[in-house]
């Protein structure tokens, strides 16, 4: 009897082996207020045929945010009744509230060659890193605690309460740094935002994700040079 991580598992696995394993999946977090969200927007701007999954969460919109933009905003009945069906790749409580990374539109996205950017949170990455072992993970670390307050408070879209509790759970997200491939220093945006793309075109090139079509280019040249030895006979 397989269990429920070893089905998700076998489903994600069966996944990447039909696309070649070319739709690469990006797993990035920080804590609150890190500013990933603005990277990840230069990113996907710089980047062709990349994406980003729309989290659901039962957080309220913030000034500014629009549904189905920065997330789906659900209220907690909706989302349990997704927990139940099945519909999240992974989900956590955070902050108090809940988020989730819809699995349709992951398995939609890499099934069709494209490579996602999922922003979760820590516990959402090691749920990502247990499900596909050959997701890439990248944590961002603002410079210093004190930094991350100013961003947090200068935002200003978190109530007293919210703010004192993402800083609250600040030290124990960044604790979890080790458990990342990457990590970059959000000391600069412009700065950041290049090393993040810079990660992307390198996973890219990486001779286990395009074998296929490596093999196929040398097989070419493997032909021409038996033509070639043939024709010289
Ligand atoms: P915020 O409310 O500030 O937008 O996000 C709070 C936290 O929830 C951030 O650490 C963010 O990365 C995380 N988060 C956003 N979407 C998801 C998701 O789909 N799954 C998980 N596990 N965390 C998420």
């Amino acid at each position: 009897m397989l269990s429920e991580l070893e089905k998700r598992q076998a489903e994600m696995n069966a996944t990447s082996q039909a696309n070649c394993g070319r739709g690469i999946l990006f797993v990035v977090s920080s804590p609150s207020g890190g500013g990933k969200g603005t990277l990840i927007e230069r990113v996907l701007n710089k980047v062709p045929n990349l994406s980003y999954s729309v989290s659901f969460t039962t957080r309220a919109p913030r000034n500014g945010e629009i549904d189905g933009r920065e997330y789906f905003f659900v209220t907690t009945e909706k989302f349990e009744q997704m927990i139940a069906a099945n519909e999240f790749l992974e989900w956590a409580h955070v902050h108090s509230k809940l988020y989730g990374t819809a699995r349709q539109q992951v398995f939609l996205e890499i099934s069709e060659g494209r490579d996602i950017i999922l922003e979760v949170d820590v516990q959402g990455a090691a749920s990502i890193r247990a499900l596909m072992a050959d997701a890439v993970s990248i944590f961002i670390l603002p410079p210093s605690f004190e930094i991350l307050r100013q961003r947090l408070q200068s935002r200003g879209t978190d109530s007293p309460e919210e703010l004192e509790l993402r800083l609250r759970n600040a030290p124990t997200e960044v604790n979890h740094y080790a458990a990342f491939q990457y990590v970059i220093f959000n000391d600069d945006a412009d700065r950041a935002a290049q090393q993040m793309a810079a990660i992307v075109h390198a996973e890219r090139a990486r001779l286990s994700r395009q074998e296929s079509q490596v093999k196929q280019v040398v097989e070419a040249f493997t032909a021409k040079q038996l033509g070639n030895s043939n024709s010289n006979l």
